[in-house]
């Protein structure tokens, strides 16, 4: 059932959006030629599909909507199929996959103005005096120049940036999520670390959502225009005020990364429109329709 909801927050901001129980509706009038989901918190939550995801998809699939799957992940794209094809997903469902990761990787290549690159063969540096940008693509180790990891905690980490802060060092981040959901828990993620720096006076180069570089390489890939597309995601921050950047409408998954805040206990339960409201208001974000879970 779609329903068409009136909240007025003030008497100068009305806000409208849809709840929707699943997306039949909306994929059956066919408005949107191509979906751009979010993976983690709307397909899956890093181990498994959340229920109904894979059928979703599949249904949506023969509706004739085109798919791309849009990720914050530091991961490339092609290495972010495989997962989903482990996790249970066609990969043949989806056009393809542009994640912070392979933005990243892009941007590395060919962007060689501020940062000096040979190609990539990144050289990781031993002390912070040798660096000329700052990776950031994870929270819980450092990467040494024999090209292992040392578990570092998050405090220590920060102790690092306000080094690099002072020295002007800029930082590239490959994931620009602020948490995750894994299997239910949240965990930090690069963008705790990447605001942490911008407050630090440090310059950040967000390489995913909300920037609107995402979107336009989707668009570019399914062959859409900003009317012609839907983003789904669980993120007020990152996917739907993304989407709202790029002209894009949306769709908010409330059974995500904002389901304690919204006091959902559990799958598929249904969120209560006001605090729905209140909570996309704070973040200045504005979804066209809010449902529960990425069902049918
Ligand atoms: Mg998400």
């Amino acid at each position: 059932m779609m329903s068409k909801c009136s909240i007025v927050p003030s008497p100068n901001e009305v806000q409208l959006f849809h709840s929707l129980n699943g997306i039949q509706r909306l994929a059956e009038t066919r408005r949107f030629k191509a979906w751009f989901l979010d993976q983690f918190g709307v397909l899956h939550d890093g181990k498994q599909p959340y229920p109904g995801a894979i059928a979703t998809l599949e249904k949506l699939a023969v509706s004739g909507a085109k798919m791309v799957v849009i990720s914050n992940s530091s991961r490339r794209a092609s290495v972010t199929m495989e997962k989903m094809k482990n996790l249970g997903f066609d990969p043949s469902l989806f056009v393809g996959a542009i994640t912070s990761g392979e933005l990243t990787h892009q941007y590395l290549q060919s962007d060689r103005g501020a940062i000096s690159l040979e190609g990539l063969g990144l050289q990781v540096v031993e002390n912070v005096e040798e660096a000329e940008f700052i990776l950031a693509h994870g929270t819980e180790a450092l990467g040494q120049p024999s090209g292992s990891a040392h578990p570092m905690k998050l405090e220590d980490l920060e102790k690092i940036l306000e080094l690099c802060a002072t020295k002007r060092i800029p930082m590239v981040v490959a994931n620009p999520d602020f948490v995750t959901v894994e299997a239910r828990a949240l965990r930090v993620m690069p963008g705790t670390l990447a605001t942490k720096y911008e407050e630090l006076g440090g310059e950040v180069r967000w390489m995913g959502k909300p920037g609107k570089i995402i979107y336009e390489e989707a668009m570019k890939m399914a062959g859409v225009d900003p009317t012609d597309a839907v983003a789904v995601g669980d993120s007020l921050h990152h996917d739907i005020k993304g989407a709202n950047a790029a002209g894009v409408e949306s769709a908010f998954i409330s059974c995500g990364i904002h389901a304690a805040e919204l006091g959902l206990n559990s799958f598929g339960e249904v969120a209560d429109i006001s605090l729905v409201q209140a909570l996309a208001s704070k973040f200045d974000a504005r979804p066209s329709y809010v449902l529960p879970a990425f069902i049918w």
